[in-house]
């Protein structure tokens, strides 16, 4: 999503032509905004592209970028104006293969999710086409927010999968595990944790949903992607970690898999902006909706 949704949304018919086919085919995007010593503070970030002839140059690094190792191109955020905050920021497809790009070999040893390497890339004056900007200059935050609205649904749906594997997992294992002569599914105390599982569950699938339908009809959906991606995650670490407990002693051990789901979990609070930051965009949104 946050690879090709700016690129479809925000591209030159050139770019799309040129990149477009390759990501939907098995090619993969990266998309870079985290730097090493920020994420949350958008408006903060150092990486320049500055402007040189038909050219920008980019200096800079990123942190902690998803797919970097086995990107076929890299979408780069960069500062276009010294001051102005988010106000002075644009997005750049950039080749891996171009000259002064560099991608560190290192994969981060990271707590779950461990089917994504995640990695850090540097740019050492790399010279791109100006046509290689997405939208338009020092209005980068437009592409970003887009791109980032869609990602939140999209990891909403991640960690709803998550809650609904770590439930099912929970329930099997409560109806066949024995303790005092009957399954521990018989338990008042096993049964609370799995009505609070359901309903944590089925509220994520209609929020998740409600965002879905405002994003493909073409709605604002800024507020709705941020309240589904702020309960999903949320409701996925509650989930998880109920469901370890219901597993008991087993549980914390690597042979079932709910301690595996517990760290997968973890990572939807972070990603696409923190829980944090989701209240203060939820927060943002209602004081400016409610007059
Ligand atoms: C598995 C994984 C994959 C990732 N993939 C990508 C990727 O593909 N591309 C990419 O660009 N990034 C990616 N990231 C990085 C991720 O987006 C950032 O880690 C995240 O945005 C937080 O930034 P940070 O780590 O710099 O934390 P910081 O911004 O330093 O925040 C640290 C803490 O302070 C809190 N905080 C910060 N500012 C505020 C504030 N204003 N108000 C209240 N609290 C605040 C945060 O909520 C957090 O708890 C990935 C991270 C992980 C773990």
């Amino acid at each position: 999503m946050l690879g090709v949704l700016p690129l479809r949304l925000f591209g030159s018919e050139e770019a799309k032509a040129r990149w477009l086919g390759r990501l939907t085919t098995g090619g993969l995007a990266a998309f870079a905004l985290t730097e090493p010593q920020g994420g949350s503070d958008i408006g903060g970030l150092e990486t320049s592209a500055v402007r040189d002839g038909d050219d920008y140059v980019l200096t800079g690094e990123k942190a902690l970028i998803a797919s970097i190792h086995h990107a076929d191109l890299i979408i780069v955020a960069a500062r276009t104006r010294p001051e102005g905050g988010s106000m002075g920021l644009s997005v750049f497809l950039v080749d891996p293969e171009l000259p002064g790009v560099h991608v560190h070999d290192r994969r981060e040893a990271t707590m779950g999710m461990r089917g994504t390497d995640i990695g850090s890339v540097s740019f050492s004056e790399v010279r791109i086409p100006s046509t290689a900007i997405l939208g338009r200059e020092n209005l980068g935050m437009m592409v970003l927010h887009k791109g980032l609205v869609g990602d939140r649904v999209a990891t909403a749906t991640i960690a709803l999968g998550i809650a609904e594997a770590a439930q099912a997992h929970a329930v099997r294992y409560a109806k066949s595990r024995m303790q005092g002569g009957e399954p521990i599914s018989r338990h008042q105390a096993v049964r609370n944790l799995i009505a609070d599982m359901e309903v944590r569950i089925a509220a994520s699938r209609l929020l998740i949903e409600a965002a879905a339908e405002k994003l493909s009809s073409g709605k604002d959906a800024t507020e709705a992607a941020s309240v589904a991606k702020l309960h999903a995650s949320e409701a996925a670490n509650a989930v998880a970690k109920d469901a370890v407990q219901i597993f008991g002693g087993w549980g914390y051990l690597r042979n079932y898999p709910v301690e595996r789901l517990m760290r997968d979990a973890k990572h939807t609070e972070i990603v696409d902006g923190t829980s944090q930051i989701q209240r203060l965009l939820i927060a943002d949104s209602v004081l400016r909706r409610i007059r």
